[in-house]
């Protein structure tokens, strides 16, 4: 389904980011990993994918900083002469209530999940545009849609990403880019295992599917995004949540 097309990943040394790398090279993409220089989780995530006889290599680096993305753009050239999908799903959580939210957290969690997708997209659209065509797909999140009590930053980082999402869609359509987001629910990840189990009881209680999603789950919306099965579909947010938001 994408052969011969590259993929880069951003924050897919683990969790939702390794399953969607895993899931683009089963389907014949040649794969980018990237995830902060000291990770070695995308050391690790990279060699199982070449293990499986995919193409794979790893270029590190943080999506907040605008020289690294464009060295993971570059260098993506190097490899494989073109980009085809950008999955902009690096993103971190520094929960709490919003009256007691420091400035240092509100900064952190904007700077990642949106600032970072906002140098990805730049950089990326040109080589993109050149080729006259590609998918940009972003990690967004149901509490974007909803908003959450104890993630005033998340949520409106996510917010954010969303209205990228859409605003880039509008601008990139007519050079054949399509930009869309997935919002996952609440997803068995190392993200979501640090959450005390109150809260987890609260959203298990929510889910009209009666379960919590797993990282696969995701990996197959975003396939579906990344693939001409969704040709016409851009601008939109697919959440992924097992009907939390309806
Ligand atoms: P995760 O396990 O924490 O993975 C996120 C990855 O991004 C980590 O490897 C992390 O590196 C990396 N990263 C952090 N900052 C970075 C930066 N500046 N540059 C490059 N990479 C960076 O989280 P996940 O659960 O897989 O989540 C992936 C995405 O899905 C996030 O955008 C998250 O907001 C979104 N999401 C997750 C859930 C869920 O239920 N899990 C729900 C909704 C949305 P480190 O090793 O430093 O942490």
């Amino acid at each position: 389904m994408l052969q011969g097309k590259t993929a880069i990943i951003t924050g897919s040394g683990r969790g939702i980011g390794k399953a969607v790398a895993m899931r683009l090279a089963a389907l014949g993409a040649n794969i980018v990993i990237n995830d902060i220089v000291s990770s070695v989780d995308a050391d690790n995530t990279c060699e199982e994918i070449k293990a499986t006889g995919a193409k794979c290599i790893c270029i590190k680096g943080d999506v907040t900083n605008i020289d690294d993305v464009k060295a993971l753009v570059d260098g993506t050239i190097k490899e494989y002469g073109q980009i085809d999908i950008f999955v902009n799903n690096a993103g971190i959580t520094r929960d709490g209530l919003m009256l007691r939210m420091s400035e240092a957290d509100w900064d952190m969690v904007m700077n990642i999940n949106l600032k970072g997708a906002f140098n990805c997209i730049k950089t990326v659209a040109r080589p993109m545009m050149k080729n006259r065509g590609g998918s940009i797909i972003n990690m967004a999140s149901v509490v974007g849609v909803m908003g959450n009590a104890g993630q005033a930053n998340y949520s409106a980082s996510k917010a954010g990403l969303i209205g990228l999402t859409k605003s880039t869609a509008k601008e990139f359509s007519s050079r054949g880019i399509r930009c869309n987001a997935v919002a996952p629910g609440f997803i068995s990840s190392a993200m979501t295992d640090k959450l005390p189990d109150d809260v987890k009881k609260q959203y298990f209680d929510a889910i009209p599917l009666g379960r919590f999603g797993t990282v696969d789950n995701i990996a197959d919306c975003v396939a579906f995004l990344a693939s001409d099965m969704s040709s016409y579909i851009t601008g939109q947010v697919i959440c992924v949540d097992g009907g939390l938001v309806m």
